[in-house]
């Protein structure tokens, strides 16, 4: 079932035979069976969108590579019980009102897609193995998965337990062009932990993510730079990251089948009718997506902070500058068309110590008020009051676009891991409301 894509004609170079025989022999390697698979995999690739591969001369000012492993936790099923290889495994909650997480190709020919209720799924699939989510197993297998794309780039941007994001524009003298590094990063996933992972290669972050999905399972997918454009225009609008069903269904109703299609619209329409993501959705169907890849310690937040010409030394101060700040990172959140979950609090002392505080809460914010109630929370948590402040700042981070699905929604039926979640929230707010105020005058007892 595994359908193998080749080593494309990119990266070998014309006019050197060997490194193509070398593409090749590696091609073959990767499929398992070797000349049929690779003969079978090459025509696949020569037939396909891409008309004619530039080859050596393909300029790849920036490298982004998007991976993302193949039925990712039925895959780790399979590979802690072989017993399991071939059948229709379906990772959910086992409940009949719980749904489907994910589901194995073979669960896949029945027609079970994630997010489908189990109930659906045991009516489509009877023979189906269905289980209920190890989310730590996947977890210890994630990081070893990111081990391995770390291997080839720091520049390394997690979207889930099991999909990255990879710059390697500064390792291709290291190893080798960047439809190379893909397969290298295909076949060490493979060799080292018998799971496929599909890759897609592009000059942005978009198309590649698009490219990686168009030939799972084990797919490696390459637009090379400046094919962007009619790489994406024969796709169905759906295809396009960033437009949900929402936007998808009012761009049906504008006539838009394809991603081609919305680039003939006029984008003043598309402003009309969908506001500024309506600008930003037409760039990104024409292949232009300026986005760098953003590895976790800098994930994408939202904030504002400010220094003050006097230092704050008490607390109701402290709170009316903090409701300035949340007033102006909501706005911003509602600029951005984003939600948030962890609301950080920062703070610099006089002494220039710098401390952050943060709270995650359950449900994605946007409004000034939540924001700044829970910053009051985390005030306990400081020395403000107590130490002369120099600087606040807020933010808010743990992002959502309010089109994308809750990726925690599908637990909700099976659930320790989200019990685990919930309850040291309910543990954080706890010690809000009493624990920390009882805590903090021993502390200073013993530094007075
Ligand atoms: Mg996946």
């Amino acid at each position: 079932m595994c359908e193998f894509v080749p080593f494309p004609r990119s990266c070998t170079r014309r006019g050197n035979p060997d490194l193509g025989r070398d593409a090749k022999r590696r091609g073959a390697f990767l499929g398992g069976t070797p000349s049929l698979a690779a003969k079978k995999g090459y025509d696949k690739f020569f037939n396909s969108w891409i008309p004619e591969p530039a080859g050596i001369n393909a300029m790849w000012t920036k490298a982004i590579i998007h991976l993302d492993m193949d039925a990712f936790y039925p895959a780790v099923e399979v590979l802690d019980d072989p017993a399991l290889r071939g059948r229709p495994v379906i990772v959910g909650g086992t409940s009949h009102r719980g749904v489907v997480a994910s589901a194995s190709y073979e669960a896949r020919t029945f027609g079970v897609r994630s997010a489908m209720p189990i109930a659906e799924a045991r009516r489509r699939c009877p023979e189906g193995v269905y289980l209920a989510p190890r989310m730590q197993r996947y977890s210890e297998i994630s990081r070893q998965v990111f081990a391995i794309f770390e291997r080839f780039t720091p520049l390394v941007e997690p979207l889930s337990i099991d999909e990255a994001f990879l710059d390697v524009t500064a390792c291709v003298r290291l190893f080798g062009s960047p439809p190379e590094i893909a397969a290298q990063i295909k076949s060490c996933v493979r060799e080292e932990l018998n799971l496929t992972v599909s890759a897609g290669v592009a000059s942005n972050k978009s198309v590649a993510k698009i490219a990686s999905d168009l030939q799972k399972p084990d797919g490696l997918t390459v637009v090379e730079p400046g094919r962007e454009r009619e790489f994406l225009a024969p796709l169905p609008i759906e295809r396009l990251w960033g437009a949900g069903p929402v936007t998808c269904r009012s761009l049906h109703l504008l006539g838009v089948q394809t991603i081609g299609d919305l680039v003939g619209l006029p984008v003043d329409l598309l402003i009309a009718k969908l506001g500024f993501q309506g600008e930003a959705l037409h760039r990104l169907a024409q292949g232009i997506d300026e986005r760098e890849v953003e590895t976790a310690q800098e994930a994408k937040s939202i904030g504002n902070e400010e220094t003050f010409t006097e230092d704050i030394r008490d607390t109701d101060t402290a709170r009316r500058e903090l409701l300035a700040l949340a007033v102006k990172v909501a706005a911003r959140l509602r600029h951005e068309n984003a939600r948030g979950r962890t609301i950080c609090l920062k703070v610099k002392y006089a002494d220039f110590r710098q401390i952050t505080r943060s709270i995650t809460i359950n449900e994605p914010v946007d409004d000034s008020g939540v924001i700044y109630r829970e910053c009051c929370g985390l005030i306990d948590k400081t020395d403000i009051g107590r130490v002369p402040v120099r600087l606040l700042g807020v933010s808010v981070s743990n992002l959502y676009s309010p089109e994308a699905p809750h990726q925690q929604s599908l637990f909700d039926e099976q659930g320790s891991e989200r019990k685990t979640k919930r309850l040291n929230q309910a543990i954080d707010r706890i010690q809000d409301a009493f624990g920390n105020g009882a805590i903090k005058p021993a502390t200073l007892l013993k530094k007075p």
